[in-house]
């Protein structure tokens, strides 16, 4: 941007225009090309078009999914995806009890074996 500004103050300098209407009205051109340019640029980023860093945009079959940039040479799949796949892998929140079978709740301890280890602790307790 500085470069565009030092372009103009050049433009400005060899104009014979001691009022200022010419600068004025090169530089509202100038905006104006500006901003069409810069929309212009705009509306390319949000096609994804790609990207000037020399990533590309990627998307996979699922259409919630969003696109996700990566470098040219990354094989790696969608990451939502990835995410899903992980979700899948995280323990249910109710575990089967392997000793009684019941449910209980993944990080307590059984409810049904502590009553029965009570019940026993209190009949051994009352013997
Ligand atoms: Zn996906
Ligand atoms: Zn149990």
């Amino acid at each position: 941007m500085s470069d565009l500004s030092t372009a103009r103050a050049r433009v400005h300098a060899m104009l014979s225009d001691p009022d200022g209407l010419v600068t004025r009205e090169l530089d509202a051109r100038l905006d104006e090309l500006l901003a069409a340019a810069t929309a212009e640029l705009e509306s390319f980023r949000a096609l994804e078009l790609g990207d000037p860093d020399g990533r590309v945009s990627a998307a996979c079959g699922d259409p919630s999914h969003p696109t996700w940039l990566r470098a040219k040479g990354d094989g790696r799949g969608c990451p939502w995806c990835r995410i899903a796949e992980l979700e899948k892998l995280t323990p249910a929140s109710i575990q089967t009890c392997t000793e009684c079978g019941a449910g209980y709740t993944l990080g307590e301890a059984c409810s049904v074996c502590e009553y029965r280890k009570w019940i026993a602790a209190e009949k051994g307790t009352t013997q």
